[in-house]
Protein backbone atom coordinates (compact mmCIF):
# COMPACT_ATOMS: atom_id res chain seq x y z
CA UNK A 1 0.00 0.00 0.00
CA UNK A 2 1.03 3.42 -0.71
CA UNK A 3 2.94 5.64 1.96
CA UNK A 4 0.21 8.00 3.77
CA UNK A 5 0.28 11.16 2.26
CA UNK A 6 0.71 13.27 5.48
CA UNK A 7 4.44 11.21 6.04
CA UNK A 8 5.71 14.93 5.54
CA UNK A 9 4.34 16.54 8.27
CA UNK A 10 3.26 14.19 10.39
CA UNK A 11 4.74 14.17 14.04
CA UNK A 12 4.43 10.30 14.35
CA UNK A 13 6.17 9.36 10.79
CA UNK A 14 8.38 12.03 11.56
CA UNK A 15 9.32 11.24 15.05
CA UNK A 16 8.22 14.38 16.99
CA UNK A 17 6.27 12.71 19.52
CA UNK A 18 7.28 11.38 23.02
CA UNK A 19 7.01 7.83 22.28
CA UNK A 20 9.56 4.72 22.34
CA UNK A 21 11.61 3.82 19.01
CA UNK A 22 9.64 0.51 18.73
CA UNK A 23 6.08 1.85 19.51
CA UNK A 24 6.80 4.35 16.52
CA UNK A 25 8.53 2.08 14.55
CA UNK A 26 5.37 -0.12 14.68
CA UNK A 27 2.82 2.52 14.30
CA UNK A 28 4.72 3.99 10.98
CA UNK A 29 4.57 -0.50 9.57
CA UNK A 30 1.21 -0.51 10.48
CA UNK A 31 -0.48 3.07 9.31
CA UNK A 32 1.64 5.15 7.83
CA UNK A 33 3.16 2.33 5.54
CA UNK A 34 0.52 -0.09 6.09
CA UNK A 35 -2.93 0.99 5.94
CA UNK A 36 -3.65 4.85 6.66
CA UNK A 37 -7.22 4.30 7.00
CA UNK A 38 -7.17 2.86 10.00
CA UNK A 39 -5.11 5.80 11.70
CA UNK A 40 -6.80 7.86 14.34
CA UNK A 41 -4.78 10.96 13.20
CA UNK A 42 -5.65 10.41 9.10
CA UNK A 43 -9.01 9.20 9.53
CA UNK A 44 -9.51 12.98 11.93
CA UNK A 45 -7.71 15.04 9.08
CA UNK A 46 -9.70 13.25 6.10
CA UNK A 47 -12.88 14.50 8.28
CA UNK A 48 -11.82 18.10 8.35
CA UNK A 49 -11.49 18.29 12.08
CA UNK A 50 -8.24 19.64 13.47
CA UNK A 51 -5.82 16.92 14.44
CA UNK A 52 -4.86 16.92 18.44
CA UNK A 53 -1.02 17.08 18.96
CA UNK A 54 -0.69 14.67 21.30
CA UNK A 55 -3.03 11.96 19.69
CA UNK A 56 -1.86 8.27 18.97
CA UNK A 57 -2.54 6.33 15.59
CA UNK A 58 -4.51 3.74 17.50
CA UNK A 59 -6.72 5.99 19.45
CA UNK A 60 -9.79 5.64 16.83
CA UNK A 61 -12.55 5.87 19.66
CA UNK A 62 -11.07 9.45 20.60
CA UNK A 63 -10.94 10.08 16.58
CA UNK A 64 -14.41 9.12 16.21
CA UNK A 65 -15.87 11.55 19.31
CA UNK A 66 -13.48 14.72 17.76
CA UNK A 67 -15.33 13.70 14.17
CA UNK A 68 -18.77 13.61 16.28
CA UNK A 69 -18.18 16.74 17.79
CA UNK A 70 -18.02 15.54 21.39
S1 LIG B 1 -0.88 7.10 8.88
FE1 LIG B 1 -1.40 8.42 10.59
S2 LIG B 1 0.45 8.54 11.83
FE2 LIG B 1 1.06 7.84 9.79
S3 LIG B 1 1.61 9.64 8.60
FE3 LIG B 1 -0.55 9.21 8.22
S4 LIG B 1 -1.64 10.47 9.71
FE4 LIG B 1 0.48 10.29 10.44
Amino acid sequence: MADCKLTGRCPIFNDKMNIDKETAAAFKAKYCQGNNQDCARFTIFKNGKGVPPDLLPDMMDRAKEIIAGK
